[in-house]
């Protein structure tokens, strides 16, 4: 059986698909986003996080089969209100066995994946076909910005785009507003652009830049310097994507 390592579940999250659901958070980033505003969710192995109250460990490694059971003993309740699972990170395709197995331990779960998509096409399909619903982030269409802003060439996120407007598979696109690196007009129509087609997209969401996204970098001993004016509010185009239910969280 496989094993994984998380470093959060959070019961009772609306924001993260239909009804009321748990956040599974999975450790480990290929990306370094400069907004990130969960660093302890970067490395993949648990690490020492100083706390109010003194030094924890943040991430725990669980086994497949014991985080299934756990998230089922709630499945009553999610058929009561329409909701399910989500598995963010961190990254959780970076462990494709593990999220695998738990996702096909979830029979009569509505199962969601938040995902960067920055990963191998396969890992891509594998995770694709055992969901009912993805949270398909989009950061920045530009690739050098892309480059710039997270450390990652965009083509890997591109391609697997196209996989999943291709799949028919139900998806929302969520994309950070980070002020003066992707909200002018010209950036938010190129990803706008990229969403010509997708029928089954449901909804855009644009996510607000979280102005204390730094406070939890000294607990991992990482420091916060994200090179763009954090006081600032960024731009809203809404206007792009009118041909999409948008809103802003
Ligand atoms: S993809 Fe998400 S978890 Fe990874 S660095 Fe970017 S914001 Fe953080």
């Amino acid at each position: 059986m496989a094993s994984g390592t998380i470093f959060s579940i959070e019961e009772f999250a609306i924001n993260d698909g239909p009804g009321i659901r748990t956040t599974v958070f999975l450790k480990g980033c290929p990306l370094r986003c400069a907004w990130c505003h969960n660093p302890e969710g970067l490395l993949p192995a648990p690490q020492v996080f100083h706390g109010i109250y003194g030094d924890r460990i943040t991430g725990r490694i669980v086994e497949a089969g014991d985080l299934a059971a756990e998230l089922l003993r709630n499945r009553d309740f999610f058929a009561m209100n329409g909701g399910g699972v989500t598995f963010t990170g961190g990254e959780p395709t970076m462990q494709p066995r593990f999220l695998c197995e738990v996702l096909d331990r979830l029979e009569g779960v509505h199962k969601a994946v938040e995902t960067s998509g920055w990963c191998a096409p396969g890992v891509y399909a594998d995770v694709l076909e055992r969901v009912d619903l993805v949270l398909q982030d989009i950061k920045l269409a530009s690739p050098e910005a892309h480059r710039r802003w997270t450390g990652q060439d965009n083509s890997p996120i591109l391609r697997n785009l196209e996989t999943l407007k291709r799949s028919g598979k139900p998806f929302v696109i969520r994309i950070p507003l980070i002020p003066g690196v992707n909200d002018s007009l010209s950036e938010m129509e190129s990803v706008a652009a990229l969403l010509r087609g997708a029928l089954a997209l449901r909804r855009v969401e644009l996510l607000r830049y979280h102005k204390t996204a730094g406070a939890k970098y000294p607990r991992v001993d990482l420091h916060y310097d994200p090179g763009f004016d954090r006081e600032a509010s960024p731009a809203v185009h809404t206007e792009v994507f009118s041909d999409f239910e948008t809103i802003i969280l």
